[in-house]
């Protein structure tokens, strides 16, 4: 049976061809196998369903943080992506950070497959390349302003909860500009980094050295004990400066100057803190170079100023810094100077001539407006009847009084001791009492007022208007005279609603029997405006400035002698319309 034979071995021949084939393939599929398990990025398959069908050996690192095993489910979150990885044709990446390192996963589905397969790249280095870039500074290796203020952040929110002290330093160097104009960018360069690296060694590990920008470098000081101990950094970063910088075998001298701001006191976020140590860096430049300077808070500034206000109003009460000067009130009606407002001023020593609006708070606040107000109440009153004595006159004085004043006091008995002490008639004395106070304590108010009316002062509601008070609530306090406040009165004018409230404090006031002041008139469409209203008094920079004593004096006789001669000549029928009288005009109808 030679052709059975002959069939046998041709069949034999086709398995052993079969055979070797399939062992070849078997082990290009073991190879292949090795191949993805050798791989050292992570390479997955997935179910549809999200349950881990493979993974090679770098993939189990991935499953162990992640807490699963093969044949586990993928955990919460993977869901969406699987769906989503599932209907898509094209491969979706992931980014997944898993411990220190980082990757990049992309799934990748298979037509007609119920599987997912997921390839992993590690980045970690790119990662690190790019942290370095984002943020550090690559000339001297420090941290970057992004990380500078990633950290301030965190540090404040730390000393914030711990209650513990933190610290700013700006440190920008002197003349850093000229040095790499002369000796080159080169130089420049190298000392940035020679002093970046003085600079790490001055501070301790916990404390940040960073490079903000040019030549300016800053500093985090983690938890110095107090004040003083940030100050003894400033100086050990200033000294720093003191030995000159080796560059390329040239010595290089330079200096620095430093702004701090100190935590929690002087800011509560990271940009408010670069900002204050920017400006007390500013501050300290204009001062001289070479030095460091802290941020004094606009608060503390405020303090400080008020002290050293107080301190120095002390000395001039006793050194007779303050004196009075003296505005003029017209009454409209008559054409007659009918009074004057004293108002103080306080010739300071350092400052010159300070205004009352910045030292009476000081002085209401410090209650040093007792001694003060007794002395403008009395010099007041002295020189009024001094003036009367000498023929002037008789006019009124105003005086100020302040609420304190009111709350420290014995008014009716400071003011009863002061007329007897001057011999001034209680009529040629008004006291300005600002609407807010009367109406504080209305009830104390009204008794005081009866007392001082019945010591023959009369009393004045000063500002009126600024409170809330209402007009017809004003009718039960024995007051002689409203003053309109300047704010009414540079009303007028300015539009069709212009005037009302100067139109109903007057007519309303006169109703009660009271007599109205207008303040502040400044223009003669005003004056105009109030005298058809039948204001009785004005007083402004248009009749006249407040004057000093003397001044005022020349002013009165002056005012006085021009209306003597103006009615005598009205008498001899010439008219005059206006007369210039020292700086101010007599006014005429
Ligand atoms: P006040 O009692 O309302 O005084 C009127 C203020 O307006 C004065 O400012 C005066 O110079 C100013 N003035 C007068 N006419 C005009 C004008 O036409 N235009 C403008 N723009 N201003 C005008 P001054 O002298 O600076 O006083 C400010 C405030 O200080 C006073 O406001 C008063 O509240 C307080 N004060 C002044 N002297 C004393 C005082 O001896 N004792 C007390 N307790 N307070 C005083
Ligand atoms: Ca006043
Ligand atoms: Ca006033």
């Amino acid at each position: 049976m030679p052709d059975s034979l002959e069939n046998l071995k041709a069949a034999n021949e086709v398995l052993k061809n079969e055979l070797a084939e399939r062992i070849g393939l078997q082990a290009r599929t073991d190879a292949i196998a090795r191949l993805s398990e050798e791989n050292p990025d992570p390479v997955m398959r997935v179910s549809t369903q999200g349950a881990v069908l493979y993974a090679n050996f770098a993939a189990i690192g991935l499953l162990t943080y992640l807490e699963i095993d093969i044949g586990d489910r993928l955990p919460e979150g993977w869901g969406a992506l699987i769906d989503e990885a599932g209907l898509s044709k094209t491969a979706i990446d992931k980014e997944m950070q898993c411990g220190d390192n980082f990757y990049i996963l992309t799934l990748q589905s298979v037509v007609d497959a119920d599987y997912i397969n997921i390839y992993g790249r590690d980045i970690t280095k790119t990662k690190e390349t790019e942290h370095q870039i984002v943020n550090f500074d690559d000339l001297t290796g420090l941290p970057n302003r992004a990380l500078f203020q990633d950290r301030l952040e965190q540090v404040l929110v730390l000393a914030r909860r711990t209650g513990k002290l933190a610290a700013v330093h700006l440190i920008d160097l002197d003349h850093f500009k000229d040095i790499n104009e002369t000796m080159g960018h080169h130089t420049g360069d190298v000392l940035l980094q020679g002093i970046a690296e003085r600079l790490r060694e001055c501070v301790r590990t916990s404390d940040t050295v960073a490079r903000l920008g040019g030549d300016e470098f800053g500093i985090i000081q983690v938890d110095p004990a107090d004040a003083d101990g940030v100050a003894v950094l400033a100086q050990k970063l200033l000294n720093c400066f003191a030995n000159p910088f080796d560059v390329d075998g040239r010595k290089i001298h330079t200096n620095a100057s430093i702004g701090i701001t100190v935590f929690p006191d002087d800011a509560e976020s990271p940009e408010q803190a670069l900002r204050n140590a920017d400006l007390a860096l500013y501050h300290g430049k204009g001062e001289g170079r070479g030095t460091y300077r802290f941020f004094v808070s606009k608060m503390h500034e405020d303090i400080q100023r008020r002290r050293s206000i107080e301190d120095d109003m002390r000395e001039g009460l006793h050194r007779g810094e303050f004196v009075l000067h003296y505005q003029p009130k017209l009454n409209i009606t008559t054409n007659r100077i009918t009074g004057m407002e004293a108002l103080v001023r306080w010739n300071h020593p350092q400052q010159g001539f300070m205004s009352p609006a910045e030292f009476i708070p000081v002085a209401e606040r410090s209650k040093l407006i007792v001694p003060l107000g007794e002395w403008v109440l009395h010099e007041a009153c002295s020189r009024n009847k001094a003036w009367t004595d000498a023929g002037l006159g008789p006019i009124k004085v105003a005086v100020n009084i302040s609420a304190v004043q009111l709350q420290e006091t014995d008014l009716q008995e400071l003011v009863q001791g002061v007329l007897e002490d001057t011999g001034l008639d209680p009529s040629q004395l008004e006291l300005e009492i600002t609407e807010s106070l009367a109406m504080n304590n209305a009830e104390a108010s009204i008794e005081l007022f009866k007392d001082l009316f019945d010591l023959g002062v009369s009393i004045s509601i000063d500002d009126f208007g600024t409170g809330y008070s209402s007009l017809a609530y004003l009718r039960s306090f024995p007051v002689q005279r409203i003053k309109i406040d300047k704010a009414f009165v540079d009303d007028i004018g300015t539009d069709e609603n212009s005037g009302v409230i100067a139109r109903a404090v007057t007519t309303l006031g006169h109703s009660f029997g009271m007599e109205i002041t207008a303040e502040g008139v400044e223009t003669e469409d005003q004056l105009s405006f109030l005298r058809s209203l039948g204001c009785d008094e004005i007083q402004g920079y248009f009749f006249s400035r407040p004057l000093p004593g003397q001044e005022l004096e020349a002013f009165l006789k002056n005012y006085e002698e021009t209306w003597a001669l103006k009615l005598s000549q009205e008498r001899r029928g010439s008219i005059i319309d206006r007369r210039y009288v020292t700086n101010a005009q007599t006014i005429t109808n």
